[in-house]
């Protein structure tokens, strides 16, 4: 068996939505496991660091690129079994997260059906628990398989070991580029009813005349209001180099939420009560509120025409123009509300 020899000089952006970045030192599209397995050892024995990229969707890598072996997961597989009246979903690192989603509408197995439209693989769907629209993978993810880089062992992980909470992960902050993951597994529900819980989806199906929404019509919706916010990526739209949301919601004590709703003097702050009392705010309003409207150009960068939370990187945009406008943003939202933001993708080489 021959290992595998890594590219070198790879240029990153072309992978990446922003379309921003520098090259990777070393460069390798892994399509099968042993090829991770071969990459780790060889990124061991030459002391280069070890990471892992998917679409690119969610991630801001330094104009000088990374030193390391950045492997590109291209892993292909989708298996399902029945198990009582669920279906065990397991689907390889490398599946487009949207085909998957289709396939489970398809089917009829709810579960997945909100979150229509992310971009993305499969692997990177645990890494900051992807939702929208009222859904996340952590209601159904019961186990993913993944290759600790530390030890060189694949451990199975169930949902509690993951550490999920709102996009965030174990993956994400606390044990960051530590496990390289190789399959997930979702459980779904065939025949079960869609989620509506949240309120613009509902309005927009009401809108449709749909009454009693099956699994496609809420795909058709969420893909639908996506579009009108160019959450989808799109290669002829304006907006289309992104990672989307560039920061999370903010979520913030009752008080002060009622600080924000004062200082904005707009009792009708968008607000959303959690579970421990706290209350999540609309970054968008609150990057809208300090100033920043939608389209706000800064040179090569700016706001989404759609969408205040999406940066979009233009025509001779840099990864220090992106984290450069990120940080104007932050700062003009902590000086009005003194609300900290914090940024939703991963960045390679660079703080935000
Ligand atoms: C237009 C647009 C809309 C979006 N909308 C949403 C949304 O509604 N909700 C949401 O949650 N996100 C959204 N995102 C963000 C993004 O699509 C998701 O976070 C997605 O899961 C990232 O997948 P990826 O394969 O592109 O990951 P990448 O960007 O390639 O990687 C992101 C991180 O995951 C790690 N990673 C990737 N694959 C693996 C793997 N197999 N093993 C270990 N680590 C891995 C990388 O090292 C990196 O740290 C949006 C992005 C865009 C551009």
């Amino acid at each position: 068996m021959t290992t595998p020899q890594p590219l070198e000089h790879v240029a990153l952006a072309p992978h990446c939505t922003p379309g921003v970045g520098g090259p990777a030192r070393f460069f390798l599209e892994a399509r099968d496991e042993l090829t991770v397995h071969q990459a780790l050892a060889w990124s061991k024995a030459r002391g280069v660091p070890f990471r892992m990229l998917g679409g690119g969707s969610n991630l801001v890598v330094a104009d000088a690129g990374v030193d390391a072996l950045v492997v590109r997961i291209a892993i292909r597989g989708i298996t399902t079994r029945q198990i009582g009246g669920a279906i065990e979903l397991t689907a390889a690192a490398g599946e487009p997260w949207d085909e998957l989603v289709a396939l489970a509408v398809e089917r009829g197995w709810a579960g997945l059906e909100c979150l229509s439209g992310i971009p993305g693989l499969v692997g990177a769907t645990p890494i900051q628990n992807v939702g929208a629209y009222g859904q996340e993978v952590s209601e159904t993810l019961t186990a993913l398989r993944a290759l600790d880089t530390v030890t060189g062992h694949v451990v199975t992980l169930n949902n509690a070991e993951c550490g999920f909470s709102y996009r965030d992960s174990r993956f994400k902050r606390v044990e960051p580029g530590r496990h390289a993951i190789l399959a997930v597994t979702y459980r779904l529900v065939p025949g079960g009813a869609p989620r509506v819980r949240y309120a613009e989806l509902a309005r927009h199906l009401a809108a449709r005349g749909v009454g009693t929404p099956s699994l496609g019509d809420v795909r058709e919706s969420v893909l639908a209001i996506r579009r009108s916010k160019s959450m989808v990526v799109d290669a002829g739209d304006e907006n289309g180099r992104s990672c989307g949301s560039f920061f999370t919601n903010a979520i913030v004590s009752a008080a002060d939420a009622d600080r924000v709703a004062r200082i904005a003097g707009d009792p009708a702050l968008p607000r959303w009560p959690q579970p421990d009392g706290r209350v999540k705010l609309s970054s968008a309003w609150l990057i809208e509120h300090a100033g920043f409207a939608r389209g706000h150009r800064e040179g090569p960068v700016g706001l989404s025409t759609r969408h205040a939370l999406a940066i979009v990187a233009h025509d001779g945009a840099r990864a220090a123009d992106v984290v450069a406008f990120a940080r104007r943003l932050t700062a003009a939202v902590q000086a009005r509300f003194g609300v900290p933001l914090t940024p939703e993708p991963v960045f390679w080489g660079l703080d935000a």
